[in-house]
């Protein structure tokens, strides 16, 4: 499955005609997506839908988790901070912060095994907001270009790039 990105123009009164199938799979769908674009959104079939949500779950979770494992590395590099005498407040901030951030890089790195493992139960989202690209427009990321194809047919007159 080969995804693709799309720019599209973009205020709150546009009313996109999303497709009628899943964002993954193409089969037909039921579920509604948690991104909401002019106040409508993309469907999932009920399978891929449950995915996303676990996938959803997972990041989640890994986040938490990331920050525990943080807070632990903050408390421990504060507890060596003081035996070596170099303790202060910024150093705790900082080492608390840079446990953080590795550990969370650490377990998104880690899923990646995971979900190739999971992969008949877990699903990223078929569908993206990417960063501003300028006023007026947005761009989209797809999981699935057959369904991105599908979307610009339906939204020709809001497609500005694909
Ligand atoms: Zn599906």
């Amino acid at each position: 499955m080969s995804q693709k990105v799309v720019k599209i123009k973009f205020d709150n009164f546009i009313k996109y005609s999303w497709p009628k199938s899943c964002l993954l799979c193409l089969k037909p769908g039921s579920q509604k997506s948690s991104l909401e674009l002019g106040g409508s959104q993309a469907l999932y079939c009920h399978k891929c839908y449950e995915k996303v949500k676990r996938f959803e779950k997972w990041k989640d979770g890994i986040f938490v988790l990331a920050f525990i494992m943080g807070i632990i590395g903050g408390i421990l590099y504060f507890i060596s901070a003081i035996r070596e005498h170099t303790v202060n407040a910024f150093s705790l901030i900082i080492g608390t912060g840079l446990f953080m951030g590795l550990a969370y890089v650490i377990l998104r790195v880690m899923i990646f095994p995971f979900q190739l493992i999971l992969h008949s139960r877990l699903a990223k989202p078929g569908i993206k907001l990417l960063k501003k690209s300028s006023v007026g427009t947005i761009r989209i990321k797809f999981a699935n270009s057959s369904y991105a194809k599908e979307f610009c047919q339906a939204n020709s007159q809001y497609i500005v790039e694909n």
